[in-house]
């Protein structure tokens, strides 16, 4: 039987990636997105015909606090549960700390971090009920080390790593797994406001020499969502070309 994964942030660079890395593997898909339906849907309409499986996008904007909950129920309205969870949606605000708007940082929290429970929350009961599971939490380098100019960002990346480690305690018996996934810089639309300059800085203080890919982080997502993963959890693995050593 094919394994359904539910991908969050699935229009976004990582998330693309991660929707296809899946697919080859044979999973049927939920995407979510939020602004970008267009790419959400060549992209169901790519891999369906590709990889020969079913791919359905799901549209939700995670800083409406009902759009969540709406979203678990569509999804497992449609596909009967979940068996894989990848928490990727994510903004990031850059500001010093005392300049930052309050909305802001709360929008910064509801994206990153809190949907990421309440999805959790909403899928759970339908890995519990198949004592199978795989949840896999999209954090950054800036969760494990802090950034300047991105306080609430990191804040809630670090939160994801917290939420990671205890659920995996909380739900290993159930035959579930939760780890977590710390990318580095990653050639995405959310860099895009990086100048030239500022990506250089950034590669030449990576080992590698390189900036990462969303392919880099899906390969590690795809690993984690298996089979072969099951003795992994609570974990936080980085994909940073070495940035963060
Ligand atoms: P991206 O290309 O900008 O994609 C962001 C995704 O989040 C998109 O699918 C976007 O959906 C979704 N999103 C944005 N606002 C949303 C909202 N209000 N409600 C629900 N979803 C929303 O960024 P990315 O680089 O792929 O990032 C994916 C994840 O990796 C994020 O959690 C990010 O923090 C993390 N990360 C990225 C890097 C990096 O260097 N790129 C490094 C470390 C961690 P729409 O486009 O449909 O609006």
């Amino acid at each position: 039987m094919k394994k359904i994964a539910l991908i969050t942030g699935a229009s976004g660079g990582i998330g693309q990636a991660i929707c296809e890395a899946l697919a080859k593997d044979g999973c049927n898909l939920a995407l979510h997105y939020s602004s970008s339906g267009k790419i959400a849907e060549e992209l169901c309409e790519r891999l369906s015909r590709e990889y020969n499986i079913e791919a359905i996008s799901f549209k939700a904007d995670f800083s409406d606090e009902n759009a969540v909950k709406a979203l678990a129920e569509k999804v497992l309205s449609r596909f009967g549960r979940a068996d894989i969870l990848v928490n990727n949606a994510g903004i990031a605000y850059q500001t010093l700390f005392q300049l930052a708007d309050e909305r802001k940082i709360k929008e910064v929290l509801d994206i990153n971090l809190l949907s990421a429970l309440s999805l959790t929350k909403e899928i759970l009961p339908s890995m519990i009920n198949s004592k199978w599971g795989r949840i896999i939490n999209i954090s950054s380098m800036w969760g494990i080390s802090g950034a300047s100019c991105e306080v609430h960002y990191s804040a809630a990346k670090s939160g994801l790593i917290g939420f990671t480690k205890a659920l995996a305690k909380e739900v290993g018996p159930s035959g579930i797994t939760v780890n977590c996934v710390a990318p580095g810089f990653i050639d995405t639309k959310m860099n895009g406001n990086l100048d030239g300059e500022a990506v250089q800085e950034i590669i030449d203080c990576t080992p590698v020499g390189r900036a990462g890919t969303g392919e880099d982080v899906a390969e590690l997502v795809r690993f984690l969502a298996g089979e072969k993963a099951e003795f992994i959890t609570g974990q936080v693995i980085s994909v940073d070309g070495g940035y963060g050593v």
